[in-house]
């Protein structure tokens, strides 16, 4: 019952947020214990921000709101099933569970199709369509920032 009102709301979320020409049409919702603690529409076209997806905007609001870098108690409803960058973010935010309306399927059939990003992730870096090339640099103890964080102390791990 409580899963259905939060979905709902997700899904409401989404709709207003195309009535408003705010962005596309997905919204998420964060719960931690039974209470909506942050909610998240897609804002790439009017923020200008490529990665405002409603999940990662979800996900900013509810860290910033708890003052805490992680979600490990939270539940993430999401209108539409994540992309790959959402899909990281929520397990870097270590969500307990996520819920999905609609399908990647169903989300390629109006336009957004994200396939193109997870059939990339098995090949080797420099074989994607955006190639990565290793390079590396000579670099001291001092100069190296992961030999630099791994002696550091006073580091908040996460
Ligand atoms: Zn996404």
């Amino acid at each position: 019952m409580y899963h259905e009102q939060y979905m709902q709301k997700a899904v409401k979320e989404a709709l207003l947020n195309i009535r408003e020409n705010r962005g596309g049409p997905f919204a998420a919702v964060v719960v931690k214990d039974g209470k909506i603690i942050a909610v998240g529409t897609n804002e790439v076209t009017t923020a200008n921000d490529p990665t405002a997806h409603a999940e990662v905007q979800a996900i900013r609001k509810a860290c910033q709101k708890l003052g805490t870098f992680q979600l490990t108690d939270c539940v993430l409803y999401t209108s539409c099933e994540p992309c790959p960058m959402c899909l990281g973010a929520i397990y870097w935010a270590r969500f307990k569970e996520v819920y999905y309306c609609f399908t990647r399927d169903e989300a390629a059939h109006i336009g957004f199709d994200d396939a193109f990003i997870y059939n990339e992730l098995p090949l080797v870096p420099h074989a994607r369509t955006i190639p990565a090339k290793h390079f590396t640099l000579d670099l001291s103890s001092d100069e190296n920032p992961f030999m630099q964080w791994q002696n550091k102390h006073d580091k908040i791990k996460y």
